[in-house]
């Protein structure tokens, strides 16, 4: 395909879409220009219409944890879809996956499919009402779980009780309900907890923040808000959306060794597919309908074609794998120098934060240099590596990033 006709394809969609996209970081606004127009992957590569390769680091910003078009993965999917359905009724696919998730992650006792991230999350607020019987929310700023409208709710630095919406078209009856704290401070939390007693049905948190860029969580953050939480009659939800799976064989809670009421996935247990799940406690997951009053359906919920993506990837992450991809990430890391920034890493989540020193929060990680970065997006995008396109979005590393790439990726930084 020739450069004219990227522009044809460009500016059709600037017609169809939004913004030309149908999810805004695609645009680019952040770091200006225009994307590429990418066909294929294999690995850690992507192609774009010319034939140019570059490497990827943007993983479908979380999911592709074995890298692009893995050879089980797409065999799976293309058998499960030549099996026809979904059925209407439960099946075999969606049973082993979820085996597979609990043997993982013990805290899930039951779980619920969905199809997105956001769905789940959702759905998880939900459950932590209607168990508590209370209405309010924690989140913490720069955290983020998706569009549901109470979840749009996050610039409330200091200003916690004034939660405002973050969008156009989000009510401030709903918005109100999203009381904001700060990462990494559990005062901030245990000062929202004593000024609403009793009304905070959950705490929600991404237990290393990859929205506002890679935010780890400090020693004791994760175990003081399970004690908090505990103490206030709230439940504590961990949203590994992007951990779950990543981090560690049993995701953020094993790598820190905490353990959720109810935890939030998607993403790489969808195998590249659209997926989310919930669950927890079986005590909490049994309100759940139809065994209980908490009403939550799907008509594509725990799709075969999905479930089998999920399962072929689940089943090729073995602690070997973890360990390899560990070193490369370290490797990535070790390497990456570039005046002005800093490296947060933890594991295969890395971001080149372009200030001194490493955020704790979001206030810290939007005091970072965000033209440097765009500056330093571009030149590697002309070296062949694709980053993600802001400043606050994780870089990806995969199995397949081997130490040639990790090396060329480096060399393109020295630029
Ligand atoms: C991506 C993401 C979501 C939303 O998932 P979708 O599938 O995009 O709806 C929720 N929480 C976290 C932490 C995420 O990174």
């Amino acid at each position: 395909m020739t450069v004219a006709a990227s522009l044809d394809w460009r500016d059709r969609a600037a017609r169809l879409f939004p913004g030309g996209v149908n999810s805004p970081v695609r645009a680019y606004q952040a770091v200006g220009g225009e994307p590429p127009l990418l066909l294929r992957g294999k690995g850690p590569f992507v192609w774009d219409e010319a034939g140019r390769r570059y490497v990827d680091y943007v993983g479908a910003f979380g999911p592709l944890l074995l890298g692009h078009a893995n050879h089980a993965v797409a065999e799976a999917i293309a058998t499960a879809a030549a099996l026809g359905g979904p059925f209407g009724v439960t099946g075999p696919g969606e049973v082993r996956l979820a085996e597979m998730i609990r043997a993982r992650m013990p805290s899930v006792e039951r779980v619920r499919f969905v199809n997105r991230g956001t769905e789940a999350a959702m759905s998880a607020l939900r459950v932590a009402r209607a168990a508590t019987g209370r209405e309010l929310i924690v989140k913490f700023d720069g955290a983020y779980h998706g569009h549901a409208d109470s979840l749009l709710v996050a610039a409330g630095s200091g200003a916690a009780t004034l939660s405002v919406p973050d969008s156009a078209g989000v009510t401030r009856s709903v918005a109100a309900q999203t009381l904001v704290a700060t990462y990494n401070d559990l005062a901030s939390v245990e000062a929202l907890l004593q000024s609403h007693p009793r009304q905070v049905a959950a705490v929600i948190v991404e237990p290393v923040a990859a929205n506002m860029g890679v935010v780890a969580p400090l020693a004791g953050f994760l175990a003081g808000l399970r004690e908090l939480t505990t103490r206030a009659g709230a439940l504590l939800i961990f949203d590994e959306v992007i951990t779950g799976f990543r981090v560690a064989p049993g995701g953020a809670q094993e790598l820190y060794g905490v353990r959720p009421d109810l935890t939030v996935l998607g993403k790489i247990i969808g195998g590249g597919l659209p997926v989310g799940a919930y669950g927890g406690r079986a005590q909490l997951m049994d309100l759940v309908a139809p065994s209980g009053p908490v009403y939550q359906a799907g008509t594509l919920s725990g799709h075969p074609v999905v479930m089998a993506a999920g399962e072929a990837t689940l089943a090729q992450l073995t602690p070997d794998v973890y360990v390899k991809i560990e070193e490369q990430s370290a490797r990535l890391e070790a390497g990456l120098r570039v005046d002005g920034a800093c490296v947060a890493r933890v594991g295969s989540l890395l971001t080149l934060f372009f200030r001194e020193q490493q955020p704790r929060n979001f206030s810290e990680a939007k005091a970072s240099e965000t033209r440097g970065f765009a500056r330093f997006f571009h030149s590697m995008l002309d070296a062949g590596v694709v980053l993600p396109p802001s400043q606050f979005e994780a870089w990806f590393v995969s199995a397949a990033h081997d130490s040639s790439v990790i090396d060329a990726t480096l060399e393109a930084a020295r630029g």
